[in-house]
This record gives structure tokens, C-alpha cells and sequence, in this order.
């Protein structure tokens, strides 16, 4: 049977057997046994398919696995210790020292930190762009070392949208495929491989786990692009000498991207998730499209309030009318455009300050997405090492207030947001 959506976050993944445990059992073994030496050597290489050692895979962790590959309409995927971890290891599967890949430039801080920083200590270069840049003046930035695009539906914290079928037409243009961080929206939202994109991340920290109770990544492979067709990934189509020269695309079909990056890099790098918290995303992504459409109500009614308040300077909101995005935030996020709501207050940093330190309700963290409303001043805390013209040209004016709306009853945010204000 197929499902609908709403039902796969349910239903996917785990399916019990006859007497066997209703719920996911959480399999905290770091090993399993065989009764046979041969059968364990054909795991090694390959050849078999089972769990040898949970670095690398975990029944509870490949149940919630196959729910989120599902959920994406991919053809495997694989979780991570972090979203960071996924990100990292998304990239670093097909891109190694000498090569280059194209990134949009208004991404997560922390992807910006990996990319222009950490993967230059690799050998590997960033080259970032804008959304506003034509596609010329894209395509110019490709070269034959370039080996992929990357880009986020809905950016942390910039909320810009991104144009997947435009960006995967440009990658699938120079042979290169599109990877897609698709935390903010989650596949309930936007689904990246509808509109072409081939590889999609996310941070589970947030709205798929949705409590903050846990961290984790996962990579989830679409399965549809070609890696032989453009001779750029050697590393997929010819022999791997670390498992006895298996080429990736001849043994694993359309799940190439995704086996390597598991029994490779998983092996090598061990950013593995624990069991416990493999089952406690699972326990989150029961509710997701339960959650997503509260924090998208909630977050619009956020903004509706915030546009028409005197004491606000701009509101920045995808599903706002009348905002940069909004028309592209019709075709990619029709059904809602997350919880993240940014805007500025009239009075600067000082009053940006004051009134965060009046909200109540809604709490100073270092996270967004979720189930509890939060706020972050990111000039005096995540930005906080650049001056007032660094944060300008990063578009993070000193009045700029990141506000995760989340799934309390509006009335009450509203309530918080409306006090708060009155004591700038
Ligand atoms: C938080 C976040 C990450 C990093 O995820 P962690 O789980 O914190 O490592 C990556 N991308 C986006 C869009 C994020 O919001």
C-alpha cells in the first residue's frame, strides 16, 4: 500500500512481526551475533546484507532511516550524529582535495563556517552565490573540478527560499547534482526531489525531532541521478580498494550515493547516531505533520501582527503577501512556510535587547524549530564577533530578532509579543 503523507509519519519505517514488540524496539547493542564465520566475511565485503556493528548501521537507527526516506520520496538514507555531521559528509562523499562545488551564499552559519573554513583545510574550495545573480554569471563560477550545488529551501536565518528547480537545471547542466538542506521546511513542507533536486540534508535537532530533546542529521538520496554519465565521480564508479574493489554504482544501483557514504565515510568518520536517539526522532516524526501545520499557522499570524505594529521597523516572513519571497514560497511551500519568523524593531540593538529581555513566554535560546516559541538576537550572540558594517553586508542589521514560533496556543505568543513591544 501506498500512504498518504500524514500516514507515512506514522506507519513508515519499523513494521512489526508476528508477536514482535507494536513500537520500535530500541536496539542499544553496539554488535551482532552470527552462528557462521563465512556469513559475517560476506557482510565485510559487502556481499551480504545485515548489521555487523552499530558504527554503521542499527536496526532501530535503519527503521527511522527508511520512515525519513519514505517521508522524502528518496531511495535510501542514512542518519548522522549531528546535522552538521550530515552536511559534512554529503559533500565530502563526492568532493575531495582539488575540487570545488558551488553553494548559495545566504545558508546556515554553521554550513558557512564548514564550508569556508573547515573543507579549505581540505583542499576543498567553496564558491558561493547569490539568489539574485543570472545564470550566466553562475554558470561562470563551474569549472571542471566543480562536482556539486548546494543551497537551503528555506535559509537559517536569512528565511530566503530557494529556486530548486532553477538550481538543479543549472548543477544538472555541468553534470553535478543539486543537495538540498531541507531542515526548515521538512519533506511535510517542500519535498526537494519533486523539483529536481538529487541529494537532501537536514538537521533532525529540529522540527523533525520537534521537542529539542535530541541531535542528529540525515542524508537521503533521491536516487535519480546518473553518477556515471559525466565521468566526474570516479569514486562511485570505479573500485573501492577498502572493500576488496566494489564499484558503488554496479553493486548498489540507484542507492550508489548513499551506500558509499554509509560503509565508507560512516565507517571511517563515525558519526554515527546512538539507538536511544534514533528512537526519540521517531517518537518526533509521528507528529511532524501534525506540528509543521500549527508552527505555520502560528508563525503567519506572527507576522500578520508583527507588519502592522508601530514599533516595527520590517518583518521578514516567506508566506507574508508582499514579501521578497512570497511568490516563490507559493510554489515550493504552498501548504505552509514553517515557523521562523525575522523582523527589526525601530531603536536598534538597544531596543532590540529590551525587548527581548521583556518576553516572557517565548525564551532565549540557541535554537529554532522547536515545539516552544524562542528568540535570538543574533548581533549579540551567534554574529556577535562582527562589527555593525559585518552584520549589514550579512543582511543581520543590529535590530534584527529571530523569533521561532511554536506550537503553544497563538493567543498567548501574540499576547507575549504585544507586551513586550509596549515597554520599548
Ligand atoms: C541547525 C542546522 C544545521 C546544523 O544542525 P545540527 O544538528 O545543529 O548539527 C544545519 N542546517 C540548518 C538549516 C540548521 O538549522
Amino acid at each position: 500500500m501506498d500512504y498518504r503523507f500524514d500516514t507515512k509519519c506514522i506507519q513508515s519505517g519499523y513494521q512489526a512481526e508476528n508477536g514482535a514488540p507494536r513500537t520500535l524496539p530500541i536496539c542499544q547493542s553496539t554488535t551482532f551475533q552470527y552462528d557462521d564465520a563465512d556469513a559475517l566475511g560476506l557482510l565485510f565485503d559487502l556481499k551480504a546484507e545485515g548489521h555487523m556493528y552499530t558504527r554503521i548501521s542499527n536496526p532501530t537507527v535503519a527503521a527511522v532511516e527508511a520512515k525519513i526516506a519514505d517521508l522524502e520520496g528518496g531511495v535510501g538514507a542514512m542518519l548522522t550524529s549531528s546535522g552538521q555531521a550530515a552536511t559534512f559528509l554529503a559533500v565530502f562523499n563526492i568532493c575531495s582535495a582539488g575540487q570545488n562545488f558551488i553553494s548559495c551564499n545566504n545558508i546556515y552559519g554553521g554550513s558557512i563556517n564548514l564550508f569556508s573554513v573547515t573543507l579549505k583545510r581540505m583542499g576543498i574550495e567553496v564558491r558561493y552565490v547569490r539568489d539574485d545573480m543570472t545564470d550566466e554569471e553562475i554558470d561562470a563560477l563551474f569549472d571542471e573540478n566543480t562536482r556539486l550545488v548546494f543551497g537551503e529551501t528555506i535559509a537559517n536565518p536569512a528565511l530566503s527560499v530557494l529556486d530548486i528547480s532553477r538550481f538543479a537545471a543549472l548543477a544538472h547542466r555541468h553534470g553535478v547534482p543539486l543537495v538540498v538542506d531541507n531542515t526548515f521546511a521538512t519533506p511535510c513542507l517542500c519535498r526537494p526531489f519533486e523539483h529536481g533536486a538529487d541529494i537532501v540534508t537536514h538537521s533532525t535537532s529540529k522540527y523533525m525531532d520537534g521537542h529539542a530533546n535530541v541531535l542528529g542529521g540525515v542524508i537521503v538520496d533521491g536516487g535519480a541521478f546518473d553518477w556515471a554519465a559525466s565521468g566526474k565521480f570516479p569514486e562511485l564508479t570505479e573500485p573501492d580498494e577498502s572493500y576488496h574493489g566494489v564499484v558503488y554504482t554496479e553493486s548498489f544501483g540507484k542507492a550508489a550515493y548513499i551506500t558509499k557514504a554509509r560503509v565508507q565515510l560512516l565507517r571511517d568518520f563515525g558519526a554515527t547516531p546512538m539507538p536511544l536517539g534514533a528512537y526519540l526522532l521517531n517518537l518526533g516524526l509521528e507528529t511532524l505533520h501534525l506540528r509543521i501545520r500549527r508552527h505555520s499557522e502560528n508563525a503567519l499570524a506572527v507576522a500578520r501582527f508583527l507588519q502592522g505594529h508601530e514599533k516595527v521597523l520590517w518583518v521578514n516572513y516567506p508566506g507574508l503577501e508582499g514579501g521578497k519571497y512570497h511568490e516563490i514560497a507559493q510554489k515550493y511551500l504552498p501548504d505552509g512556510a514553517s515557523g521562523v519568523v525575522s523582523f527589526g524593531v525601530k531603536g536598534g540593538r538597544a531596543a532590540a535587547m529590551h525587548l527581548m529581555n521583556s518576553l516572557k513566554l517565548a525564551r532565549i535560546v540557541t535554537h529554532v524549530a522547536d515545539a516552544r516559541t524562542s528568540v535570538l538576537h543574533p548581533a549579540s550572540t551567534t554574529h556577535r564577533q562582527l562589527t555593525d558594517a559585518q552584520l549589514a553586508e550579512a543582511g543581520i542589521g543590529p535590530e534584527f530578532i529571530r523569533f521561532s514560533v511554536g506550537i503553544e496556543d497563538v493567543r498567548d505568543i501574540l499576547a507575549d509579543l504585544g507586551q513586550a513591544l509596549d515597554q520599548i
